[in-house]
């Protein structure tokens, strides 16, 4: 697989290059030159293979060149290692929870991808990588548990004070060995700001081999792809038309699932749904694009006010906003709407969503008011509630913990406590 740039179609990198550099220096995103196809042997082949079977099939058929069939497949048996099952919440309507895996949410499938990626890669090389990260709240946690123990990779997370959940916070800081967290005194932008001037300092990078693990890594991407094919094959004998809803902030999960679909996936609707910064749902009501500063909601893991991947969304689309519109609805939700929509799944279904599911399950309410033949909506689940706890106490709702928070708790906690100041940030990473 050979990628260009959303800014520069004319460039072509190798797959490594770009796991390595995450951004091409012209700022825009990779994106596969040639979409490979998946045949319809391979598709029809599905129903009978299990998630990392199908997991195998997709990523193979990207990165054929790139990684050898028996390299890949020790790669997705270790990082694809729990379940993405359906929930059924009506006769047309089911939840596809992705919050089974060490973080409890989607975001492990691409941190523990990207992980063992980044280390195959490494293996003849006698380097050690130093990953930069800014989180505000789950990517830090996926990318801490991926990298855990990972050889040849040092990871450094830097969190806000006091503005990530308990939860959170103990997946970052009680993992030790080649994981340190790093709490700022400031906010996630702060954060963010410190982790990106690092990147552009010279002594740095002259002592350090610096890179990114955020959203916008083409080996994040790729495996979001996986549940989306194996939701399909699920399905695809009981329902013609299969629709996807998906909680977005910076349209990384949706983008997957989009090219999933350009690759062959039979995908009839994609749905973006999303909290108040709305940034997308606005840009299809008036086709006029404006980032705006980000607003605090309940889905707080989508408080994005200029979301990074629709610009990948719209490169499939050749930037036709008429084009693009057959295929993804995007609608946006207010906080007490959120409330509302969890505790009626609950009184109803008893089933407890967190805040940014929930603006699926409002997508679909939604758009389900005209029925559709033979249509099935898959909402994704892309974090167990127990991670944002703070809106289940006000609804009183109990909320059970799963065995991976029981064991973290036992665990002693570590972490580096810092000023929001870059000369003590470089001073620690040159030490
Ligand atoms: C990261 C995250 C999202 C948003 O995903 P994008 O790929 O950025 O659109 C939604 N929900 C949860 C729980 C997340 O952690």
């Amino acid at each position: 697989m050979k990628l260009y740039s959303t800014n520069n179609h004319n460039l072509s990198v190798d797959f490594k290059t770009a796991v390595f550099n995450s951004l091409p220096a012209d700022k825009g995103l990779y994106m596969p030159i040639i979409l490979p196809q998946f045949n319809k042997e391979m598709l029809e082949s599905w129903d009978k293979k299990t998630l990392p079977q199908i997991a195998f099939d997709v990523a193979y058929t990207l990165l054929n060149e790139a990684i050898t069939a028996t390299d890949l497949q020790e790669i997705i048996d270790d990082a694809i290692n729990f379940e993405a099952p359906l929930v059924k919440l009506a006769d047309d309507t089911f939840v596809l929870e992705l919050f089974h895996g060490p973080s409890l949410a989607f975001k492990d499938f691409g941190g523990r991808f990207m992980s063992r990626i980044m280390a195959h890669f490494l293996k003849n090389e006698d380097k050690e990588i130093r990953i930069l990260v800014a989180t505000s709240g789950d990517t830090g946690g996926a990318v801490a548990l991926g990298f855990l123990n990972v050889l040849g990779i040092k990871v450094s997370i830097l969190y806000p004070k006091g503005k990530v959940s308990a939860i959170q916070e103990l997946q970052l800081t009680t993992n030790g060995n080649n994981i340190e967290a790093i709490e700022i005194d400031g906010t996630f932008d702060d954060c963010q700001r410190l982790v990106k001037q690092a990147f552009l300092d010279d002594e740095l990078n002259a002592h350090l081999n610096l890179t990114s693990a955020n959203s916008i890594n083409i080996s994040r991407l790729i495996p979001q792809m996986f549940y989306y094919a194996n939701t399909w094959a699920r399905l695809n004998a009981d329902f013609e038309n299969v629709v996807f809803v998906t909680p977005s902030g910076n349209f990384g999960n949706i983008a997957a699932g989009m090219i999933a679909n350009k690759m062959g996936l039979p995908v009839k609707q994609f749905i973006a749904a999303t909290n108040s910064n709305d940034i997308v749902p606005q840009y299809f009501k008036t086709g006029v694009y404006t980032a705006k500063p980000s607003v605090t909601t309940l889905a707080n893991a989508m408080d994005v006010g200029d979301p990074s991947n629709f610009v990948r969304i719209l490169d499939l689309y050749d930037n036709d906003i008429f084009a693009l519109k057959t295929k993804l609805i995007s609608l946006a939700y207010t906080d007490e709407e959120i409330k509302k929509a969890i505790a009626t799944v609950y009184e109803n279904q008893n089933y407890v969503m967190c805040p940014h599911t929930a603006t699926g399950y409002l997508a679909v309410n939604e758009v389900s008011k005209t029925p559709q033949k033979n249509t099935v909506y898959v909402i994704l689940a892309t974090a167990h509630p127990c991670k944002f706890p703070d809106v289940f106490e006000e609804l009183n709702i109990k909320i059970e913990e799963p065995t991976q928070v029981e064991i973290m708790k036992q665990k002693s906690q570590h972490k580096i406590l810092m000023a929001n100041s870059f000369d003590d940030f470089k001073a620690h990473l040159l030490a």
